[in-house]
């Protein structure tokens, strides 16, 4: 019986891992090897420009790139995992349940915000999570010109100050001139529990948020956690309020809902465990990739993080280690000692750091051409040529 792969998840990861494994079954001159993604697209949403305009265009079709390397698409979800028997149960665009076997599963399924556990988020709060969520939110801001003005239409309050969070506040005053016109006042408040601006981040990253954050007109409310959103904008557990009629949630993002179906250890944000190979721990057979998976990058304690940077990387060596038990050839251990960060920072530019302390190394424009250049080149999908894209999903191809 021919052996099967099956990825879930057509992501960062899920994509890499597909051409991966399907790369190491061509070198061994395999063909006894079916690798199959399950999706609900056959296409690559490019999560990290989402706090961009034009959300709907920031996808890439996968087909010809999957036709072209042999990799089998099922258009669907994965609703259960059946560890036991090793198969899937999966759902079709019509709603009809089927089965698939597997003698390798990689899960690549990826992360989604909790928007449950603050009251009134899920009611009244926008978010940039997925692509359907931040087509919503730029709808509601074009819709903001049509309002009579008001401090709730001129204000926009972004939830957390992480790397997310700050992205889209950079971008909001210019979004809004746009929008509204260069006289109306508007207001853009990030709202962050830390006790100032970008405080989980190194000194010299923060430093560069807070000249931007000023340049910009961007507020920072700090040591600030929000107890209630509503229609009227947001309450803090101190009791201040800020009236806003568009209030982002950006805080609390979590691994998909399928790793709670492996019986095997999980971290705070539900990622699973996964050894050198990224199998999980206690199930040899299932390999965890991108977002659900709690992957080591060193032998210094660092961990991958919920970044495509990572998810790219850890796609490829999963694909790669699954073909591999199936082809009798040694696996290829996981590691990512390089950690940079490139931060768009709106019209002010962006800034580039390295290390995983976070030592900034450009800013400005400089750093923007990088942040455009990984953002719109580096990340995407590599062009439908099987050569290409055989030699880019080598774990060990040089990335950033
Ligand atoms: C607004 C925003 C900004 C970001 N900015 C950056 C940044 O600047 N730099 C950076 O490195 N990272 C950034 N990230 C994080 C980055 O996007 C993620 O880490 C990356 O997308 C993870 O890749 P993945 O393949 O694991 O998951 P995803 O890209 O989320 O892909 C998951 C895939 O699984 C599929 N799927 C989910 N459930 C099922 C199911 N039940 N059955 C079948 N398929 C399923 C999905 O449809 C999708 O195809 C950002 C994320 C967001 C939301």
């Amino acid at each position: 019986m021919r052996k099967q792969i099956l990825i879930v998840g057509a992501g960062f990861a899920g994509m890499w891992a597909a051409l991966s494994a399907a790369r190491l079954a061509d070198k061994n001159d395999s063909q006894a090897i079916d690798i199959t993604v399950i999706a609900p697209q056959p296409e690559l949403r490019v999560r990290p420009r989402f706090y961009e305009n034009n959300v709907e265009t920031l996808v890439s079709p996968l087909m010809p790139l999957f036709d072209i390397t042999g990799v089998k698409f099922l258009h669907g979800t994965v609703s259960t995992i059946h560890s036991d028997t090793r198969s899937v149960s999966w759902q079709d665009a019509e709603g009809k349940t089927h089965q698939h076997r597997y003698d390798r599963l990689i899960l690549a399924s990826g992360s989604h915000l909790n928007r449950s556990f603050v009251p009134g988020v899920q009611a009244h709060a926008f978010d940039l999570d997925q692509l359907e969520s931040a087509a919503e939110l730029e709808k509601h801001l074009h819709s903001l010109a049509d309002k009579p003005e008001s401090e709730a239409r001129n204000t926009v309050v972004v939830c957390g100050g992480g790397f997310t969070g700050i992205e889209m506040a950079m971008e909001l005053p210019g979004r809004l001139r746009d929008i509204l016109g260069s006289n109306a006042k508007t207001r853009v408040v990030v709202v962050e529990r830390g006790a100032q601006p970008g405080a989980r981040y190194s000194e010299e990253l923060r430093n560069v948020i807070v000249s931007a954050s000023n340049e910009l007109g961007v507020e920072w409310m700090v040591n600030a956690e929000v107890e209630s959103v509503d229609a009227g904008g947001v309450t803090l557990k101190d009791g201040r309020s800020i009236t806003s009629s568009t209030v982002i949630w950006t805080v609390g993002v979590q691994a998909s809902d399928l790793t709670t179906q492996i019986n095997a250890p999980r971290d705070r944000q539900g990622r699973l465990h996964v050894n050198a190979n990224l199998q999980v721990e206690g199930h040899e057979e299932i390999y965890a990739t991108g977002d659900v998976a709690c992957a080591a990058t060193d032998d210094k304690g660092n961990h991958a993080l919920m970044t495509c940077q990572h998810a790219i990387l850890l796609g490829k060596f999963a694909g790669n280690n699954a073909a591999a038990s199936l082809l009798n050839v040694e696996p290829s251990p996981y590691r990512q000692e390089m950690y940079v960060t490139c931060l768009d920072l709106g019209a002010w530019g962006a800034v580039y750091t390295e290390g995983w302390d976070q030592q900034v190394k450009l800013t400005r424009e400089e750093a923007k051409k990088l942040k455009v250049s990984i953002v719109s080149e580096l990340i995407y999908p590599p062009k439908a040529e099987r050569a290409a894209a055989f030699e880019m999903a080598d774990p060990y191809a040089p990335f950033v």
